[in-house]
């Protein structure tokens, strides 16, 4: 039957019925084993005791009124991003475009004459205009060219390319702590602060994308966090409300006196409900959360490695953002199997697999994973 769904996507031929803690079940019952949390979202996996309660007793009160009006909750919330990373003010918005969105407004205002922005080739950062176009993914702008002007590329993990490509038009570098999408590319240890200090005696703003690093996934709140950086500008979005959706923009002082009323909004941002279910979900973030996603991480890693399997390349990734890099262009082959044996994982292009498993994952989980993984690469 034709599907009345616009044939944006290339769907699984599988259909999520419910949910518990690390696990999916489909209409059948059939159990799968949630290696993806629906793409770095669902840390606290499904149905969290606590976090449902919070968000459900939103639901029951209040929904929606916008941003025209004064929100405790709100402030709560942004209260806690901006002590974690010592930035003075936050946006809210639905979703990780809209937050970079804000960001390359935010950093244009900031800039006065100088509007252009220095972005990482391979990035991925959204798919409206302004996002799509500081994404230096030449395919993901096929067809929809002209691109928004203003964005200049250079080598992920390359200081020297930024250095060459920054003029007097430049406001800022905006990158990823970690390149997500492209298949979990860590850069060198010292490359956020070297980039930060180039930033800082160029005067740019460092626009650090975290929509995936961020909210534990790599075992600090913030992925920058391990670099003892301080960005002018953090977005966030994915697992900030665990699965409710829910952007911010966390900006310095110095961009924060920039942004005056009217200068931007959003009628549904920083929704009530989607609040509520954040403002639980950073509560849960304490440090032995964050010790035990460093250890499950570097468990899980050194299983996959210790397979020894000609097939894999390398393994690598921090906390629960983990990548597999096969030999041969298998990744989509690997991720049909695993769905077939009952695990769920994603693809970055052919030759990576990601793995981007709950916080709440257990030894067992862990376990379960590397024996149905192995069977699948061993036939
Ligand atoms: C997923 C992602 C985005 C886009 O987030 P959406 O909520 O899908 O708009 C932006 N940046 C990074 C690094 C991402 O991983």
């Amino acid at each position: 039957m034709k599907s009345a769904l616009l044939q944006n996507y290339l769907r699984y031929p599988v259909e999520f019925f419910e949910g518990e803690g690390s696990k999916l079940y489909d209409k059948g019952g059939k159990e799968y084993l949630d290696f993806l949390s629906g793409i770095a979202v669902t840390g606290f996996g499904h149905r969290h005791k606590e976090i449902t309660e919070a968000a459900n007793i939103q639901l029951n009160k209040l929904w929606h009124v916008s941003n025209l009006f004064e929100s405790t909750p709100q402030e709560e919330l942004a209260v806690k991003l901006t002590s974690i990373t010592g930035l003075d003010s936050v946006f809210f918005c639905n979703s990780g475009t809209e937050a970079n969105e804000a960001a390359i407004k935010f950093a244009r205002k900031w800039g006065k004459k100088r509007k252009t922005i220095i972005a990482a080739n391979g990035s991925f950062h959204g798919r409206t205009m302004g996002s799509l176009s500081a994404s230096g993914q030449r395919k993901l702008w096929d067809g929809f060219s002209p691109m928004l002007p203003g964005f200049v590329f250079a080598d992920y993990n390359n200081i020297k390319q930024i250095k060459n490509s920054i003029n007097e038009t430049t406001c800022a570098v905006m990158i990823e702590p970690i390149q997500g999408e492209s298949g979990v590319i860590i850069p060198n240890k010292n490359y956020l602060k070297n980039l930060k200090e180039l930033c800082d005696k160029k005067n740019l703003l460092l626009i650090l994308d975290e929509v995936q690093t961020g909210i534990g996934r790599t075992g600090k709140i913030f992925e920058h966090q391990w670099h003892k950086v301080t960005p002018d500008i953090i977005t966030s979005a994915k697992g900030i409300a665990n699965g409710l959706p829910l952007g911010a923009v966390i900006c310095s002082k110095k961009v924060s006196d920039v942004i005056n009323p009217g200068d931007h909004g959003s009628t549904f941002g920083g929704n009530p409900i989607a609040i509520a279910s954040a403002n639980k979900v950073i509560d849960l973030l304490t440090d032995s959360q964050l010790e035990a996603i460093n250890k499950k991480g570097k468990l899980l890693k050194k299983m996959i490695t210790s397979l020894n399997s000609p097939l894999i390349k390398t393994v690598r990734g921090k906390g629960l953002m983990i990548g597999v890099e096969f030999t041969e262009p298998i990744a989509k082959k690997i991720v049909k199997e695993l769905l077939n044996k009952g695990v769920v994982v994603g693809n970055s292009g052919v030759n990576i697999i990601r793995l981007l498993p709950p916080f709440i994952l257990s030894k067992n989980d862990i376990h379960s994973f590397i024996k149905i993984f192995n069977s699948v690469i061993y036939t």
